[in-house]
């Protein structure tokens, strides 16, 4: 499967946009992108994705480690955190980190956000979604304990402790639909505990929402 598109600039850019209208940025607006194709990604440059412009954005070859030179200081450190992450799991195409209010309020909680909102399934995410252990930001702890996660290949998105959110997909849209029911996810089980707490789906959901999607798609 290939994620090249006419305009990567353009697909990234407007995800940053996208993010803001579906207010799945805290009121810093920091979040770091990227999209990988073939060998190389294409990635933020800066540590705030308010204004986000083509020129914001940045190849560089998957090989990348450390520090690179034309990028803010904020955002040189967590170049690893792409770079190897791509690197690990062959079938991931597009990273965002972000601070969505509610999903990292359950990260500095180091509470997993459990899948029992349909919606999540249906973005593939159908496991309780994990908190990796707190190290500083892009650090080679930090990104260890993320590829740790991302080790179960049904993981596609985790809480880093005390910090955000990481979610991955194949294409920059797929996680950021991801992301999109992660914080809806986030902000329904909170209101929930509220009510007298969740409830979980049934073990086979996931299989039956699957091969429902399955089946509609093989008739459009
Ligand atoms: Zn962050």
């Amino acid at each position: 499967m290939t994620t090249r598109t006419p305009d990567p600039k353009h697909d990234l850019v407007q995800v940053a946009a996208t993010l803001r209208k579906r207010g799945l940025l805290f009121r810093g607006a920091h979040a770091n992108l990227s999209l990988r194709d073939e060998e190389r990604l294409l990635i933020t440059r800066g540590g705030s994705v308010a204004d986000l412009q083509e020129d914001d954005l940045a190849w560089l070859p998957l090989s990348t480690e450390g520090i690179q030179d034309d990028f803010d200081a904020n955002h040189r450190e967590i170049v690893d955190m792409h770079t190897r992450l791509y690197r690990h799991r062959s079938d991931l195409r597009a990273i965002i980190h972000c601070h969505p209010p509610h999903s990292t309020a359950f990260a500095v909680a180091h509470k997993p956000i459990p899948a029992v909102y349909e919606p999540m399934l249906r973005q593939g995410i159908h496991t309780d979604v994990p908190v990796v252990a707190w190290a500083p930001r892009g650090s080679a702890a930090s990104v260890n304990g993320i590829l740790e996660a991302f080790n179960n290949s049904d993981v596609v998105a985790v809480l880093l402790a005390n910090h955000g959110v990481l979610v991955a997909g194949k294409t920059p849209a797929e996680a950021l639909d991801r992301l999109t029911a992660l914080e809806e996810a986030a902000e329904l089980v909170l209101h929930a505990h509220a009510l007298g707490g969740i409830v979980a789906l049934p073990e086979a959901a996931y299989r039956e929402v699957a091969e429902r999607m399955q089946r509609f798609r093989m008739a459009s």
